[in-house]
């Protein structure tokens, strides 16, 4: 409660008129004079003494009324101030009223007073800190539509100076104001969902939109939670497409095996030389939905685990040893030459050794996937502070590997989605050369449980260079 300016002032014990004085001393004097005026009417006194007794009277009637009226006038003054709220400081009696009495039951009154209304400042304050600590925005407002309160994120998703607003400032959405006036005018409690421009970009919300119990006129009859969905939404979503995707990629396959199968019982039944081919061509299509089902194994496999950091030491120069020889028939069969050019010793990485080679084994059969047949392509490993140094891993000791190969490149704006599932540039290139879309899903997800990171940088026409980092085992 403010502290008004007058609430330390003394409370001046104003002296009152002499009107008063006389009105009041008037009943006290009355008595003495009309007896000394009718003794000296019947000749009972002398007049000069009657009269020099009844003024005596009425002095001395005023000489006691007066005390009286001024600390009358004193209290009069105090209640007012009290009845304002502002004082901050008990009203003070001028010294020497002899109203000590008077003066002690005042302070103890105004103590109480100041002790309430602190109390009250101090539960307002720790309300506030209460809603502030809430992560999900909240508003409260009053029966006019006007935002009366709200929190920390409140004001953050609404702005600094919603407070004061009207509720369809703030939100045109008619199913959210149709259930805040159902809350205010029915007592009803819904829930609804509707968008809005965080910091100018959409956001869908759910809002819990309660009654509250009113106060006073200007006090909160509405209380709305708000509620982000944004990130539930984007991975339900992501949900779907994925289980769109993942069934679209099994279909066909499954098709090209069924027709086969049907082709070979009905009209190639006793063609013998078309036998092998469509034999061959089923082999291709069980082959590519084996490599697909063992994508999406360890795709989930490594999502499973992915908040569970890996707990092995793991030698990189070892990983790249067993990746090339891996791949070396695959290179041959291209003609293409895989360079390694390793800084040794390399320190160790913390990891799991059979997933780090998984993302070895991806980049490397990528990049001679993609690359030109005949070129070379160069494998470079080192730790910091070699370069290169882009990652997001910018404090800690690390230690990087390249691969990169002479291809035709890609496209600047394909970059941000390749280690999406199933995100491909060329979908019947990937297909043509047994891709499944899901090698750079499966490095990206390797990586984030192992808190590395993959940088990707290409030139179209020159060839792409994929660069994994991975935090030293000592760091
Ligand atoms: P895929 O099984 O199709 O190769 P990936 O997840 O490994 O799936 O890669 C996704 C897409 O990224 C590929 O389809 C391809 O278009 C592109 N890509 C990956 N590596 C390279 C590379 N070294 N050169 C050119 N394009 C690449």
């Amino acid at each position: 409660m403010a502290a008004g300016a007058e609430g330390s002032a003394p409370v001046s014990r104003t002296a009152p008129r002499l009107g008063q004085i006389v009105a009041g001393a008037l009943p006290l004097a009355a008595t003495p004079v009309v007896v000394l005026g009718g003794m000296a009417l019947f000749d009972l006194a002398d007049p000069v003494a009657a009269l020099i007794g009844a003024a005596a009277s009425a002095v001395v009637a005023m000489i006691v009324v007066r005390p009286i009226l001024r600390n009358l006038s004193s209290a009069r003054r105090y209640s007012q101030l009290l009845a304002r709220d502002t004082a901050t400081d008990p009203p003070r009696l001028d010294a020497g009223s002899g109203a000590d009495d008077l003066q002690e039951l005042l302070r103890q009154v105004h103590d109480l007073l100041a002790a309430r209304d602190k109390r009250i400042d101090d539960l307002a304050a720790e309300a506030g800190r209460i809603l502030d600590a809430l992560p999900d925005p909240i508003l409260m407002v009053a029966r006019n539509g006007h935002i009366v309160r709200t929190n920390r994120t409140g004001r953050e998703l609404f702005g600094h100076d919603v407070v004061g607003r009207d509720l369809a400032a703030v939100t045109r959405d008619p199913a959210f104001l149709a259930a805040a006036d159902a809350a205010r005018d029915r007592g009803e409690s819904s829930d609804v969902e509707l968008t809005i421009l965080a910091g100018r970009v959409p956001h869908s919300f759910g809002a819990s939109v309660a009654p509250l119990p009113v106060r006073g006129n200007g006090g909160p009859a509405v209380m709305a939670v708000f509620h982000d969905l944004t990130a539930m939404k984007r991975t339900e979503q992501m949900r779907v497409d994925f289980v769109a995707n993942a069934s679209h990629e099994i279909r066909s396959p499954l098709a090209t095996l069924v027709g086969c199968i049907e082709t070979l019982r009905g009209p190639a039944r006793d063609d013998e030389g078309a036998w092998d081919d469509f034999l061959e061509m089923m082999d291709d299509q069980g082959k590519r939905m084996t490599r697909l089902v063992g994508d999406l194994l360890s795709l989930s496999r490594i999502e499973l685990n992915e908040h569970t950091r890996p707990t092995g030491e793991v030698d990189v120069t070892d990983v790249l040893a067993r990746t090339q020889t891996a791949l070396e028939w695959e290179a041959t069969a291209k003609d293409m030459v895989v360079r390694s050019t390793l800084d040794s010793p390399l320190p160790t990485v913390r990891g799991d050794a059979a997933e780090i080679e998984q993302v070895a084994y991806n980049l490397l059969s990528n990049a001679i996937k993609y690359g030109r047949a005949g070129t070379e392509v160069t494998v470079t490993a080192g730790h910091r502070p070699a370069p290169p140094e882009r990652a997001r891993m910018e404090r800690i000791p690390v230690v990087w590997f390249t691969v990169r190969d002479r291809g035709d490149g890609i496209a600047s704006e394909h970059l941000p989605r390749l280690t999406e599932r199933f995100y491909r540039v060329d979908t019947a290139r990937s297909r043509e050369l047994g891709g499944t879309g899901l090698g750079l899903a499966i490095v990206k997800h390797i990586l984030n449980r192992h808190r590395g990171d993959l940088t990707i940088d290409s030139t179209v026409g020159d060839g792409s260079t994929f660069t994994v980092y991975l935090p030293a085992a000592d760091g």
